[in-house]
């Protein structure tokens, strides 16, 4: 448009990392300006978002678990599919409303990375609300895409580069060449299929019930996919489930190795099937460039040391593995014009 040669400072263009567990939000030549949980609050049994819509974000994941009975906290991404349309509205419009301010002469310009194993329905309702919270222009960039840029990757090049992207509720992997993905998986094993594995073991092996939270600390605190370094041991406080009344136990990291390899292992056979799809000559590049990880799974100790292990490949995580998606949506925006042709049009929205 014209104007925007005018108005451009004006009006804000941000990159949203829709993420299962958390959002991010990075504006053009600031980075990252939010980073919240993407939880809401809502009354219980239906999809009413509570009053002023403020119950969203941290504000929100405080209450996960802990609610009272009139309101339930929820993740309305949380497996990597729109569970709630008007809720994931409602988490988007408060996100993008706190970003820009209430009044703004021009809409923003949105690029927002959605997992790349979503439906077009759910594409077209993350496409809306972007729109219904006010955005001049909404694109949508597949997560793999965004995180490979993020984390640096000669994506565009003639060379290939393969991304593995741990979030909460999906991992993407794909081998990209070209600036183009030319193998991709998505699976709905990651980051919360830990915690649950977790809250299993206690309970076949403790008769120890602990909540979601409560089993993400124990994973962040001594939670491993290899042995790598000391090993260490933990207190853990839950409910017994024979007295029912509250108790502690002690647990060590050999065995909380031993609850998250059924997770691990579906993260690494994604990755091998992957690699076992890719034509022969980007197989030979990976040898030299190697697997990159990105999302906050990626995190885990010992992940980069097992998938070694199982591909032969060199593994490196990605620079700040939890912001790598949205940053790479930022890097897109500045490159908006060159980019828009070649990667993920919209036009089939
Ligand atoms: P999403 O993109 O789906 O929102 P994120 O990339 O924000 O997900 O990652 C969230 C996941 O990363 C959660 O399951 C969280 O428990 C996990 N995580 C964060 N830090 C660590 C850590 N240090 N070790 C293991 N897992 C971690
Ligand atoms: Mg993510």
């Amino acid at each position: 448009m014209w104007y925007e040669r005018f108005l451009g400072p004006l009006g804000v263009d941000m990159g949203i990392d829709l993420g299962t567990c958390n959002t991010l939000v990075a504006v053009r030549g600031q980075g990252i300006v939010l980073n919240e949980p993407s939880v809401v609050a809502v009354k219980k049994g239906t999809n009413q978002v509570l009053k002023g819509g403020q119950a969203v974000g941290w504000v929100a994941k405080e209450m996960l678990g802990k609610t009272p009975g009139s309101i339930t906290a929820v993740r309305p991404l949380k497996d990597g599919v729109i569970s709630d349309f008007e809720i994931t509205e409602a988490m988007l419009n408060y996100f993008i409303t706190k970003v820009t301010g209430r009044v703004r002469m021009l809409g923003p310009r949105v690029v927002i990375s959605i997992p790349s194993g979503i439906t077009a329905v759910e594409k077209r309702a993350v496409f809306d609300s972007a729109e219904h919270a006010g955005a001049r222009k909404t694109y949508l960039l597949e997560e793999p895409i965004a995180a490979a840029i993020g984390a640096g990757l000669p994506f565009a090049e003639a060379t290939a580069s393969m991304i593995v992207d741990i979030g909460g509720g999906t991992t993407e992997v794909a081998i990209m060449s070209l600036a183009d993905i030319a193998n991709c998986e998505s699976i709905r094993v990651a980051g919360d299929d830990m915690d649950e594995a977790i809250i299993s073991y206690l309970k076949r092996n403790y008769s120890m019930m602990i909540g979601e939270q409560t089993a993400e600390r124990i994973k962040i605190q001594i939670g491993s996919a290899a042995p790598v370094g000391e090993e260490t041991e933990m207190d853990v406080r839950g409910r017994d489930m024979v007295s029912g009344l509250p108790r502690k136990t002690k647990i060590t990291s050999e065995e909380i190795r031993d609850a998250l390899s059924e997770p691990v292992m579906n993260i690494i056979e994604a990755i091998t099937r992957t690699l076992e799809r890719a034509e022969p000559e980007l197989a030979a590049d990976l040898v030299e460039n190697g697997i990159t990880l990105a999302g906050g799974g990626a995190l885990l100790t010992g992940l980069p040391v097992q998938i070694t292990k199982a591909t032969g490949l060199d593994v490196a995580l990605a620079e700040d593995p939890l912001t790598c998606v949205a940053r790479g949506t930022a890097i897109y925006l500045e490159n908006i014009e060159v980019w828009k042709d070649t990667l993920e049009n919209n036009s089939d929205i």
